[in-house]
C-alpha cells in the first residue's frame, strides 16, 4: 500500500494544462448552474467512437472534471445529457424517455457528427434521425469522433469555467 502510494506521490500530475477558457458565450440555462453542471450520456446508436473519446474527456489526462464537468450514472441526477451517435429507431423512444427524465432545466449536448446530422450512418433503414430531430438540442460538437479537447472545451462552454 505505502508503495503504490509513493508511486502516485512520484507520478504527481498528469493533467494536460489548462488551455484559455473558451470564447463561446455560456447559455442562459446553464449560466443559473452555478460552474457545476452534471452530465448523463446516452449512446443512441454510436459506433463507440465518440464514446473513447468522452472517455478520454473525463479521464486523468484531460480531466474535464476540474472545470465542474461531472459524469453520473442517472438522468435524474443529472442537468444535461451527452447524446451520441445517430438515434436508431429502437434508440429514439428511450432517448425521450431518458430526456423527460432529467429535471428542469436541462441541457442536451449532441457528441459527434452522427449526433448532429447522422454523420456516416445518414439515410440507413435504421436511423430514426439526428439527436435535434428527437430532442431540443443546445450545443453541438463537431468532428467523428471529436477530440477530447473539443469535448472539453464544449462541456466549459457549459460550466463557464
Ligand atoms: S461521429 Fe464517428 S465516431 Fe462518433 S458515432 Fe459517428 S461514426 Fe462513430
Amino acid at each position: 500500500m505505502l508503495r503504490l502510494w509513493r508511486k502516485i506521490r512520484r507520478a504527481g500530475r498528469v493533467a494536460e494544462p489548462a488551455p484559455p477558457p473558451p470564447a463561446d458565450e455560456q447559455p442562459a440555462v446553464a449560466a443559473g448552474l452555478g460552474g457545476s453542471v452534471q452530465f448523463r450520456h446516452l449512446d443512441a446508436g454510436s459506433c463507440n467512437g465518440c464514446e473513447v473519446e468522452i472517455a478520454s474527456a473525463f479521464g486523468p489526462v484531460y480531466d474535464a472534471e476540474r472545470y465542474g464537468a461531472r459524469l453520473v450514472a442517472s438522468p435524474r441526477h443529472a442537468d444535461a445529457l451527452l447524446v451520441t451517435g445517430p438515434v436508431t429507431r429502437n434508440m429514439a423512444e428511450p432517448l425521450r424517455r431518458t430526456y423527460e427524465a432529467v429535471p428542469a432545466p436541462k441541457l442536451v449536448v449532441a457528441v459527434g457528427d452522427c449526433a448532429r446530422d447522422c454523420g456516416v450512418f445518414a439515410g440507413a433503414y435504421g436511423v430514426a434521425g439526428a439527436v435535434r430531430d428527437v430532442v431540443p438540442v443546445d450545443l453541438e460538437i463537431t468532428g467523428c469522433p471529436p477530440r477530447p479537447e473539443a469535448i472539453v472545451e464544449a462541456v466549459r462552454v457549459l460550466t463557464g469555467r
